[in-house]
């Protein structure tokens, strides 16, 4: 039965979604980031020959400036640092950091650590294995494992102190003898004839310094004040995370992490050492936050949260509120849109974000960090601008094969996951719930993909499209009335609401059809 709902309503769903896709790609020619940035560099950016000499006048002793050494900015260090490069890392506190973000790094992130021969860093902070998810809806629940059969046995999920994480890849990078990691605050980029040659910063005591380099990379997270600069900020705020700290309680799938699909929204817990579980309850912005200082939010957790909890773990998440240690963090997202600068590039929160339900953003920023190594590996002589420019604007381009799946799925599992009094939303949800209990490739793929083991956006869309089919089959079977004939047509207009913004705003071109653009073949690195 389940099949023939899969069937009959992929075939409605598929000939919706083409008719829409055609459009959209008649519409969209050209790929707008690309043409804007080429557009940039032809009229804003340097004559090659001025280019050359500006940077080469930027030279000094540093090859690259990093801005920041959060996650994208240490493991970016001790990267570029490894390959002979000598960089000069400025982060505004040097201390290790107390946060509630970037704590569960998806497997994908982790075989990243094992390409940057960063893995050890995962090593003697009290990180947990990660195996895969369970995910609660109504009182059901499903077990779904990463498909980790064909890697190594320390492949998985990690999760852990954020602060441990970053201390320990900090002191990697500065154990190397070209990599200087100084605490600083870097007040602005310096910037020549459309060219950024370095930054200005206050150094631990206030005193006021210029450093050049001919390349900087801006990695000062997700409250970036530098960004502006080099990217066109279309930031979201679709929600808040609401996080606790449960002490005392097993999860009950050791090792998993666990989503409640709840009301108002998704209700997250993974354990981040060996005695404490992380508790985010997710809050959407369209309702206000609640109060912490007041004790609105003690009372929304207790009443409105609390009875959703699975109940082995409704006692400690009920002292973790009384114990009041309460934090909250926006959730941004940003698709990247950046502009070719000669001699800048952005890594991490700073250039793109995505809603962290799914714990992508440390994937896609170590993502990111290898595939720029691999791309800079056969340009020695970083003073070269043009050449510089060019590998910068593969950079872009290539990185959307990876990151605007991660975001992609980010931002419909979001979604979808947010409850409404909407029937065909309702729907939606529930044939994704149904949709992944189902097994086998049901859920091995779309798992897959989240865990950033499979970056194939075609499997993405495929199985989109495959949860909207299965929902209208669900509506269609055994007989279709005229009501449930109309919540189908919602249903279907819906998931088309939810997926084209989201695909618009990565790209549609780059993401769908990545080896058409220009600046992929113009590299000697796509030529390799
Ligand atoms: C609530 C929440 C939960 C999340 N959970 C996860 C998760 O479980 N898994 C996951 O993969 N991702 C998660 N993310 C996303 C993840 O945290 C980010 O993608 C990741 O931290 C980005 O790293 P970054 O280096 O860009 O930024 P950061 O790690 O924030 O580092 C930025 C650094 O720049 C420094 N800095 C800032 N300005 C300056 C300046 N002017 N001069 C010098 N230094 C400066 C800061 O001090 C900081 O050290 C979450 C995000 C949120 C909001």
């Amino acid at each position: 039965m389940n099949y023939q709902y899969i069937l009959g309503g992929e075939f409605l769903a598929c000939s919706f979604a083409f008719v829409y896709v055609l459009y959209t790609l008649v519409e969209k020619k050209k790929p707008k980031e690309i043409a804007s940035s080429s557009t940039y560099l032809k009229t804003n950016g340097p004559k090659n020959g001025i280019c050359s000499s500006l940077l080469q006048e930027a030279a000094g002793g540093t090859d690259i400036i990093i801005v920041g050494a959060g996650v994208a900015g240490s493991a970016l260090a001790y990267t570029l640092g490894k390959d002979g490069r000598r960089v000069h890392v400025i982060e505004r506190d040097l201390s290790e950091p107390d946060r509630i973000v970037g704590e569960l790094l998806q497997p994908g992130g982790y075989l990243k650590l094992l390409e940057l021969g960063l893995e050890d860093c995962v090593d003697g902070i009290d990180a947990q294995r990660v195996f895969g998810y369970a995910l609660y809806k109504d009182g059901k629940n499903i077990k779904l494992s990463y498909p980790l059969e064909n890697f190594n046995v320390d492949v998985s999920g990690r999760s852990f102190h954020n602060g441990r994480f970053i201390k320990k890849m900090r002191e990697k990078a500065s154990y190397l003898p070209n990599v200087k990691l100084e605490q600083g605050t870097v007040t602005s980029l310096v910037e020549k004839n459309g060219s950024i040659v370095g930054v200005n910063y206050k150094n631990k005591s206030g005193q006021e310094f210029t450093e050049k380099a001919p390349l900087t990379i801006v990695c000062d997270g997700c409250f970036s004040n530098l960004r502006s600069s080099l990217c066109k900020p279309k930031v979201e705020v679709p929600s808040y995370f609401v996080g606790l700290v449960l002490e005392n309680c097993n999860l009950p799938y050791a090792n998993h992490g666990h989503v409640i699909l709840g009301d108002p929204s998704p209700i997250l817990f993974y354990p981040i050492s060996s005695t404490e579980i992380r508790c985010f309850v997710d809050v959407p912005t369209g309702r206000k936050l609640p109060s912490i200082g007041n004790g609105e939010m003690t009372h929304f957790l207790k009443i409105v949260i609390a009875p959703q909890i699975p109940p082995e773990l409704y006692n400690s998440f009920i002292a973790a509120v009384d114990k009041g240690n309460i934090r909250s963090m926006p959730n941004r997202s940003m698709p990247a849109s950046p502009y070719l600068t000669p001699g800048a590039l952005m890594m991490g929160d700073a250039f793109n974000m995505r809603h962290p339900l799914t714990g992508g953003g440390m994937t896609v920023a170590l993502s990111d960090i290898a595939l720029l190594r691999n791309l800079l590996k056969p340009l020695h002589n970083l003073h070269d601008a043009s050449a510089l420019c060019k590998y910068l604007e593969s950079f872009y381009t290539f990185r959307k094969s990876t990151s605007s799946t991660i975001n992609t799925l980010a931002g419909l599992l979001y979604t979808i996951c947010i409850a409404s009094p909407d029937p065909a939303r309702k729907e939606m949800r529930e044939a994704c719930f149904n949709y992944l209990s189902l097994g086998g490739v049901f859920s091995d793929e779309p798992i897959a993909l989240l865990a950033g083991l499979n970056s194939s956006s075609s499997t993405l869309l495929y199985h989109f499209i495959a949860v909207a089919a299965y929902g209208v089959g669900r509506l269609m079977m055994p007989f279709p009335s005229p009501k449930r004939i109309w919540i189908a047509a919602r249903l279907l207009s819906v998931a088309l609401g939810i997926i084209f913004p989201i695909i618009k705003a990565e790209g549609i071109w780059q993401m769908l059809f990545p080896s058409t653009v220009p600046a992929l073949l113009c590299t000697p690195y796509a030529r390799e």
